[in-house]
């Protein structure tokens, strides 16, 4: 029996669209009618390093990725790259510039004074990270400046960037591929895949060439970008079925029309979902107006107590995966690209209900206060 499909506003792993759900389930079974799964194929077999091939060009031309820029696969999750990156580009007798925005970026710079020194330029900690800072500091000698284009967490992105006077670094894990950017204002840029581009056990990098060509010397092997660039990420065995899904999420965008036009109903979801935030007398926002992000949206109830229950009257609706981060509270949607709009329109309808059943009770206590 088939089970109704919920509307899923987890933060991640995300929601994928149904058909490459399927398309993966049958390649599990029987890939490309080779007798074979997806799992079981040899990842040196000209099927699948077409496989890797193919899910390159599709970032190369859904992002206009510049022929002098890489585009690598790892593992080990955005959360190694906060390493990875210093370990290859932070030299000792320099400093890192990083941008404070939240809860991954403190674990981005956490990872960095392990390699030198670091300085944080601008910081929303004040403010609970609900703003995206202005740069007031000097970065201009600094090997890097290292910034996370959407703060999964707190629901804010960045709409512009950072000169880049120096190579500028970004984690793009939750935002990337829901609107286009300008590869160029980057140096490096990486994505743990299971916010917008497939499965969890795979991170996209695209950098220069040259900034890679920059690293340092004695990086071990499998924490060295060079070696995933020389081996056309296959030093190791790589995450064989996490790049194969992430291929089917780039054609299913490429046949939504690409990265601009995808952008658009990003922004018609969000807008949609916070008017109703806006609107709505038990709800408010908590991400600073200017800065709110398209793909993770926060908001809180004025009065906290009603949050478990308003929880529970959404799960009978089919809402999943709105509950807040542990260390934030309150709700947050995630309105990843596969989300579709009626979802979102799920939810609305479901705060509208809620709100009436709530003024409705109100209005009962009233009437019993009188008697
Ligand atoms: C989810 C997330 C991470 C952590 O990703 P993992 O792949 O779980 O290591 C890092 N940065 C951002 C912005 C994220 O959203």
């Amino acid at each position: 029996m088939q089970a109704t499909k919920k509307h899923n506003f987890g933060a991640g792993p995300c929601i994928l669209p149904a058909t490459v759900m399927q398309q993966a389930a049958n390649a599990v079974i029987n890939w490309n009618d080779m007798g074979l799964s997806i799992l079981e194929v040899s990842h040196r077999s000209p099927e699948f390093e077409s496989v890797v091939l193919k899910t390159q060009l599709l970032i190369r031309e859904l992002l206009r990725v510049p022929d002098d820029y890489e585009v690598l696969f790892l593992q080990g999750g955005a959360s190694t790259q906060f390493s990875m990156v210093p370990m290859n580009f932070l030299q000792r007798e320099t400093y890192a510039a990083y941008l404070d925005t939240g809860y991954f970026a403190q674990k981005a710079i956490k990872e960095a004074k392990l390699f030198g020194k670091v300085n944080i330029i601008a910081s929303s900690g004040d403010k609970e990270y609900s703003y995206i800072p202005d740069i007031t500091s000097s970065y201009d000698d600094a090997a890097y400046l290292h910034c996370t284009s959407n703060n999964t967490i707190e629901g804010t992105e960045l709409f512009s960037f950072p000169e880049n006077r120096v190579p500028i670094i970004c984690d793009m894990s939750s935002d990337i591929f829901s609107r286009p950017v300008n590869i160029r204002e980057f140096d490096l840029i990486y994505a743990g895949a299971q916010k917008n581009l497939g499965p969890a056990g795979m991170t996209l990098i695209i950098a220069k060439n040259t900034f890679l060509s920059s690293a340092k010397n004695a990086v071990p092997s499998m924490s060295d970008y060079r070696t995933y660039r020389d081996n056309m990420s296959m030093y190791n065995t790589p995450p064989v079925f996490p790049i194969y899904v992430a291929m089917l999420n780039l054609l299913w965008l490429k046949e939504q029309g690409g990265v601009s036009k995808i952008e658009q109903q990003n922004i018609k979801k969000a807008f949609v979902l916070y008017e109703e935030i806006d609107r709505n007398s038990l709800f408010y926002g908590t991400a600073n107006v200017a800065h709110r992000s398209r793909m993770n949206i926060t908001f809180k109830m004025y009065d906290a107590a009603q949050e478990d229950e308003f929880l529970r009257f959404a799960v009978q609706e089919g809402i999943v995966g709105i509950k807040g981060y542990r260390t934030v509270g309150g709700f947050r949607a995630s309105l990843y690209n596969a989300l579709p709009l009626s979802s979102v329109e799920v939810l609305v309808s479901t705060m509208q209900n809620f709100e009436k059943t709530k003024i409705h009770s109100g209005m009962l206590e009233n009437e019993t206060a009188h008697v």
